[in-house]
C-alpha cells in the first residue's frame, strides 16, 4: 500500500487584494486553476482557504508529490514566508474527490476567529487547537462555487485595459508632436 501523508502550510500572499471582501481574489483563481490541473498527475488532493492577505493550505497525497509541489510552491514569487504546521501520516485521503478544494472565506472562519479573539484571519497566531478547527472547517466547508476563470481573466484584461490606455496616450501624444513640428 502507498504511503500517504497529510501537510498543512501557510503563507502570506504577496499580491495586493483586488477586491477586497467580495468575489474570488483573480490570483487565487490562477492558482486553482493551475492546482487542478497539475495535482491529479501527482496524486494530490486538498483544500486551499485564502483571506485577509493568507492562506492556509493542506495536501495530502505521498510524501514525494508532497516535497515536489512544496519545492515549486517555495519558489512561488505570489506568496513568502512559507511554514509547516503540521505533517503526518494518513491512512486515506479526506479530500478525495477534489484536486484542490477552496473554500471562499466564511462564516464559519470568522465564527472561530471571533472564538479565539482574533480580529483578522492571521493563521501564524493560530495555536494546535485552531489549526485543527480549521481542517476540519477546510474538510467540511462548501466549495465556493465562483467560476475561476472569469476570475482569472478580471486581471488579465485590467493588464489589457492599462496597455490599451498607455498606447492611446502615447498615440495622442506623438500627434500632438507630429503637428507642433509640422507647423513649424
Ligand atoms: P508554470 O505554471 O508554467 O510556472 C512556472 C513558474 O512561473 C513557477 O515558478 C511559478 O511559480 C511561476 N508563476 C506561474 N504563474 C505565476 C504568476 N501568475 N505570477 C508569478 N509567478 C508565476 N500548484 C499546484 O500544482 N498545486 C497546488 O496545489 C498549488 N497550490 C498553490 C498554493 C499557493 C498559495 C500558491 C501561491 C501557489 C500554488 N501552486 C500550486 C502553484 C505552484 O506554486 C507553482 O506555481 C505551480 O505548481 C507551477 O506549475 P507548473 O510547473 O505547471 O509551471
Amino acid at each position: 500500500m502507498e504511503e500517504l501523508q497529510q501537510m498543512v502550510y501557510i503563507s502570506r500572499a504577496t499580491f495586493a487584494p483586488y477586491r477586497p471582501g467580495s468575489g474570488i481574489e483573480p490570483e487565487v483563481g490562477r492558482i486553482l486553476i493551475k492546482s487542478r490541473r497539475n495535482n491529479p498527475r501527482r496524486g494530490l488532493v486538498g483544500g486551499l482557504y485564502y483571506a485577509d492577505g493568507f492562506f492556509f493550505q493542506c495536501l495530502e497525497g505521498t510524501p514525494e508529490a508532497i516535497d515536489e509541489l512544496y519545492a515549486a510552491l517555495l519558489k512561488d514569487p505570489r506568496h513568502r514566508d512559507l511554514k509547516v504546521i503540521n505533517r503526518r501520516s494518513i491512512e486515506s485521503r479526506s479530500y478525495s474527490e477534489w484536486a484542490m478544494k477552496y473554500v471562499p472565506s466564511s462564516g464559519a472562519v470568522r465564527d472561530l476567529l471571533k472564538k479565539h479573539r482574533l480580529k483578522s484571519f492571521d493563521p501564524y497566531r493560530f495555536e494546535p487547537a485552531m489549526i485543527g478547527d480549521m481542517l476540519s472547517l477546510l474538510q467540511r466547508g462548501a466549495e465556493g462555487a465562483a467560476d475561476l476563470t472569469a476570475a482569472a481573466d478580471v486581471q488579465a484584461g485590467r493588464r489589457r485595459s492599462l496597455w490599451l490606455l498607455g498606447l492611446a496616450v502615447g498615440i495622442a501624444v506623438a500627434a500632438v508632436v507630429t503637428y507642433l513640428i509640422l507647423r513649424g
